[in-house]
């Protein structure tokens, strides 16, 4: 494949200063204070309306947060804001100490190492599940100028390390299609890591999902983490209480409290706000 060929969406749109390998300023993240992101002060308004309102939040490397709240709370607003999907009328995004996410479009964003998994998985039904991590890992621009015809012996390690991780290796050959709805999600957040993502925004990650599934995509996550750094919104509070190393509690547009799962239950606030009490 010749590198003149324009490819859709591959790279050559990056303004953002330097890059590495094709990606913008992946090679400069720099999380030596500790955080991997950092919201300040965000306003989102919609129409007059402030679904984000003040909202400040950091987060560790390789620290799984969950953010919890009511309906309408800013939740996916604020997911919208670190994928570049929503820009902010005030207030900074930064990954790391360097990375202005205001100055990069979505799909750098996505380079940049921050991978998002919306809540219904949308996988390749009539691909194998192993072609669907194949197909991630081509969908990643970087690859492309190296893309052989047939895999390398690296690139297949990186396959079936993933396929182990999210347990579908006997699901290898089978097409996504008939995969259950847990199986299926488990394979999108395959797809994600295929691209080496630092960061990692799971909506709603086990809604639909059975007891059995939720089970094991909390393990999944807590393997995860460390590794990669997680952002789960998720109303299943039990599955919260046994994943998370700190829970934001969004409400208004901001964060009302944030600590452990045991310390956030305590908070007036967000006691006033859950129990109406
Ligand atoms: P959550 O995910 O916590 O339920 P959202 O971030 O989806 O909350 O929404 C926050 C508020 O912003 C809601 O009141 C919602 O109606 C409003 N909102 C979100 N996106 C838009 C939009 N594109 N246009 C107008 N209002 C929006
Ligand atoms: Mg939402």
């Amino acid at each position: 494949m010749s590198q003149g060929i324009a490819l859709p969406g591959a790279g050559a749109d990056i303004r953002a200063g330097p890059t590495v390998d094709g990606r913008p300023l992946a090679g400069g993240l720099d999380t030596s204070h500790g955080a991997i992101l950092y919201l300040e002060n965000i306003g989102v308004s919609f129409d007059g309306f402030r679904a984000l309102n003040g909202l400040s939040l950091t987060v560790d490397d390789g620290e799984l947060r969950c953010v919890i709240g009511p309906n309408g709370a800013g939740k996916t607003t604020m997911m919208d804001v670190i994928t570049g999907k929503t820009r902010p009328d005030e207030g900074t995004v930064f990954f790391g100490q360097t990375i202005d996410l205001a100055r990069l479009t979505e799909p750098e964003i996505a380079h940049a190492g921050i991978g998002r998994k919306f809540q219904k998985p949308t996988v390749f039904e009539q691909h194998t599940v192993f072609e669907n991590l194949e197909l991630a890992m081509k969908a990643d621009k970087r690859v492309f100028p190296t893309l052989r015809a047939r895999l390398d012996s690296a690139a297949r390690d990186r396959i079936l390390r993933t396929l182990e991780l999210i347990r579908l290796v006997p699901d290898a050959k089978r097409p996504a299609g008939l995969l259950s709805h847990g199986q299926k999600q488990w394979l999108e957040i395959g797809m994600l890591l295929m691209q080496e993502p630092r960061l990692l925004l799971l909506d709603e990650p086990v809604a639909g999902m059975t007891d059995a599934e939720t089970k094991r995509s909390a393990e999944l996550f807590l393997q995860l983490a460390g590794d990669y750094t997680l952002i789960v919104v998720e109303h299943d509070m039990d599955f919260v209480a046994g994943i998370a190393d700190r829970v934001s509690v969004l409400h208004e547009g901001r964060v009302l409290a944030e600590g452990s799962m045991h310390q956030v239950q305590q908070h007036e606030q967000v006691i006033e706000v859950f129990l109406g009490r």
